[in-house]
């Protein structure tokens, strides 16, 4: 059964982790990055790969908090030019470029935008999309085609363009075991109780929800990369004016792809209030969303009544006959956003970061340019370091991980850390977002193997 398994060298699983909980114990870090999301593990690989001391905790699994609930697009955001922010569009769709050309979790996809009486005019569409694709770099003009029956017949025609999506729990999977292979301790479900500064210090009591233990660390900065809680970490709530942040949740549902025949994701505005949406292939299924709509807690998690009627209410306007029975599984994610407004739709997706007494807070973002938020944390931790000690950015941080084992549950328990079948199921391979049967048929297996693997090669 254990066969294939990793060399120890190569190993990020329960072993090595429990071997860092045993030696870290009063251990004086650099850095400690608090938040196992795209933004945390992205600067502690930056960090790890300048060769520096970094921790990285997340209370929960890596990648279960909004980094694991976004609509998995790496796009300069075709809506944002409605705004007027094309110098933000160009950035993202600049990083989109890079990801597309560095790593292969980032993969091409096209995009139907459907021309309709609750759409974009025909002519503003033709314009937006051409300065979409000018500013990504490529003179093209986007192409009409009328519909032909893929569409409802309300459907005038369609433009297609091209843009790209990626698995994003895996993205920052792939994130913390790089940080990991360049030495950064990396550690889930693990949480800081208590942070106080002292003597020119940070210092923080950890608890360790694995195996109950606390421990003590020392750090010269603190990284708050918690995403919607990064007002609630205790002791450094206050490091900043984070007056400004916005929390907007938004979900999806997971349908049977035999619902909508057509290969590529389509965009369309909800007949209800011109919101545009996206109906996106993933394989086995296809995922419909998102809602935008202001939150006063980044706990209130639940999919209401509400946001899944006026998901299926607008899609009818694509897939007529899609219905409440059809919903295979449902995901919801906060954005934490900084800036100000009424409409949580016009509120800027910019990435801001503070700070204040050596804790750097990261706030707002988008998956896709989680490399230039690492690079913005960099640049903003080298006005407090000399000169030779500086860290560098450019080309920061890289992808050093790709998958080799055939066996998916090995490797995500021995290269991975997936701790237990939820881990797996939902974060490692994906099957509760991207099967037909939510990972239903997969459930006891995956949770009599880890179980098994875990016991026999405790240390
Ligand atoms: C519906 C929706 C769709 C989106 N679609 C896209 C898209 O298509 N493309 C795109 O580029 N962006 C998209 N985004 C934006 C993007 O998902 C977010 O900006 C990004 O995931 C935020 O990442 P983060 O690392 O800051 O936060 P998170 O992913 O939430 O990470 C924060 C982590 O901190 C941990 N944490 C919290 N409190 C503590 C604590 N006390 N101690 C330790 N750890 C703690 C949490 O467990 C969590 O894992 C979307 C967002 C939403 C909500």
């Amino acid at each position: 059964m254990t066969s294939n398994l990793p060399s120890f060298e190569s190993e990020f699983s329960f072993r090595t982790r429990q071997r860092d909980i045993e030696t870290i114990g009063e251990s004086d870090f650099e850095f400690f990055v608090v938040g196992g999301g795209i933004n945390g593990s992205g600067t502690a690989s930056l960090l790890a790969q300048n060769g520096r001391k970094v921790l990285l905790v997340d209370r929960n699994d890596f990648a279960s908090g909004t980094s694991s609930g976004s609509s998995k697009l790496i796009h300069g955001g075709l809506r944002y030019l409605a705004n007027f922010e094309f110098r933000e569009v160009k950035r993202l769709l600049s990083e989109r470029n890079y990801l597309l050309t560095h790593t292969e979790i980032v993969k091409p996809l096209l995009f139907d935008v459907v021309v309709d009486e609750y759409s974009w005019k025909k002519i503003s569409l033709r314009s937006g999309l051409t300065i979409y694709n000018l500013l990504s770099g490529r003179i093209k003009l986007p192409r009409y085609h009328r519909n032909s029956g893929t569409f409802p017949e309300h459907v005038k025609g369609y433009f297609t363009y091209e843009d790209s999506m990626t698995d994003d729990s895996l993205l920052v999977i792939s994130n913390v075991v790089t940080a990991h292979s360049h030495g950064a301790i990396c550690l889930n479900y693990v949480e800081p109780l208590e942070i106080w500064e002292e003597n020119g210090k940070w210092h923080a009591i950890l608890k360790d929800f694995i195996s109950g233990r606390t421990l003590q660390i020392s750090t010269k900065f603190i990284v708050n990369a918690a995403g919607p809680w990064v007002t609630k970490i205790p002791g450094i709530d206050k490091a900043g004016n984070l007056s400004n942040l916005l929390l907007s949740k938004g979900i999806h549902i997971v349908v049977d792809s035999s619902l909508f025949p057509g290969k590529n994701a389509v965009v369309f505005r909800s007949p209800i209030d011109r919101r545009q949406m996206f109906i996106i292939p993933r394989g086995e299924v296809i995922h419909i969303g998102t809602t935008d709509t202001f939150t006063s807690s980044p706990d209130d998690w639940k999919i209401t009544e509400e946001d899944i009627e006026y998901i299926i209410s607008s899609a009818r306007s694509i897939i007529p006959e899609l219905g409440r029975k059809d919903i295979i599984e449902s995901f919801a994610g906060i954005r934490p956003l900084f800036g100000s407004g009424s409409d949580p739709g016009k509120v800027t997706r910019k990435s801001s970061v503070i700070m204040n007494k050596n804790v750097v807070s990261i706030l707002g973002g988008k998956i896709t340019d989680y490399r230039l938020t690492a690079q913005s944390v960099a640049r903003i931790i080298n006005k407090c370091l000399p000169r030779n000690k500086r860290l560098t950015f450019k080309g920061l941080p890289t992808i050093d991980y790709r998958r080799n084992n055939s066996d998916a549950i090995i490797q995500a328990v021995f290269n991975e850390c997936a701790l237990n079948e939820e881990d797996i199921l939902r974060r490692r391979i994906g099957a509760r977002l991207y099967t037909k049967d939510g990972g239903k048929s997969l459930e006891s297996h995956v949770k009599e193997k880890v179980k098994g693997l875990l016991l026999a090669n405790k240390n």
